[in-house]
């Protein structure tokens, strides 16, 4: 039988650098749905295996924070353009009552800005192995501080919110246009909806822009009774989740995380808020809106006004 659920999300919070690893992890499992093997001995080995297969997006969710002085030397780092994922700026800092160069980025960009421009002192600073990219690395810039992890006192570039949301495969596809985030969503290949896993059915997002209960509404539930009844058959003979995924249309449930920072959060609300935007991917921004809104009042007051529903 269907299962019809809500879209629905929440901030997956990520608040000590102890915590990163548990933070990746949780975030890469959804991808296979494999939460439920997570404990306490998990982290370690589950992204040393992703490392090693070059899944690198997955440690994209988690976001260091570093301050430095303003010398000659440190600035180089404004050349560091080639790095995606990597934010730069020069900020006042109240409590130092100077300007400091703040450096921003997730573990891939700092991963990257060690491989392709020979500066470890970021990965160095975070001082967890399991990320570097080779054993000798020296320090080449002054004194690297790490701040804070995903959230920080500068500038909207510098902030950094993980959401994980319930939503509609149609929904996904127009919110992984935005370039400037990263996402991990469940994969519709690794999955096979037909195992008791999963409760042997499928699961859909209702449509919010067709009224339940009319004879609209009936026709599309039809439809997917229907593209239910091929998938369990289409397993009985022997289909793989590559082969069964062929049949699944846009209100399909899948998990996502997406990472991104304020600045982008902030770009990607005004536009997916909007009444222009599909009514799916409309409810779930406008959902996230009101969970931003209430972590950060401030950078998300103005939207919030405009767009609560
Ligand atoms: C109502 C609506 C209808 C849409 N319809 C369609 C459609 O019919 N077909 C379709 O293909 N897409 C469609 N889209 C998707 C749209 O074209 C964008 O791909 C998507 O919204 C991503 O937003 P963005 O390009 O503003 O910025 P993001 O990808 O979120 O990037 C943020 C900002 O970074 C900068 N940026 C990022 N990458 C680059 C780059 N390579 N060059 C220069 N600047 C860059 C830009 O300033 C950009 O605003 C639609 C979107 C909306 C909201």
């Amino acid at each position: 039988m269907v299962k019809i659920v809500e879209i629905d999300t929440e901030v997956y919070e990520l608040n000590k650098l102890e915590d990163i690893l548990v933070h990746i992890e949780r975030c890469g499992r959804t991808c296979y749905k494999s939460e439920n093997l997570i404990s306490t001995e998990t982290a370690v080995p589950f992204i040393s295996g992703i490392l090693k297969s070059g899944h690198e997006s997955v440690i994209e969710h988690a976001n260091v924070i570093f301050s430095m002085p303003n010398t000659d030397k440190n600035q180089r780092i404004f050349r560091m353009k080639d790095i995606r994922g990597l934010n730069v700026s020069l900020e006042f800092d109240a409590d130092k009552k100077e300007e400091v160069i703040v450096v921003s980025g997730n573990l891939r960009a700092l991963r990257d800005l060690a491989r392709i421009h020979d500066i470890h002192d970021f990965l160095l600073s975070i001082g967890n192995p399991i990320f570097y990219v080779k054993n000798d690395a020296n320090y080449s810039l002054d004194g690297v501080k790490v701040e804070s992890v995903q959230k920080s006192k500068y500038s909207d570039l510098h902030n950094y919110l993980t959401t994980h949301s319930t939503c509609d495969v149609g929904a996904y596809k127009d919110i992984t246009r935005h370039r400037l985030a990263s996402f991990s969503i469940e994969s519709t290949r690794y999955c096979n909806y037909s195992k008791g896993k999963f409760g042997s059915e499928l699961t859909m997002i209702k449509p919010y822009n067709i009224e339940e209960n009319s004879p609209m509404y009936d026709e599309w539930l039809k439809g997917i009774v229907a593209i239910e009844e091929a998938y369990m058959k289409m397993a009985e003979l022997g289909a793989k989740g590559d082969q069964l995924r062929m049949l699944l249309p846009h209100s399909t449930k899948a998990d996502m995380i997406m990472t991104a920072n304020v600045s982008e959060w902030r770009h990607i609300c005004s536009l997916r808020c909007h009444t222009a935007a599909h009514p799916s991917v409309r409810v779930l921004m406008c959902k996230m809106l009101d969970v931003f809104y209430e972590i950060w009042p401030s950078s998300f007051n103005d939207l919030h006004g405009k767009y609560s529903v």
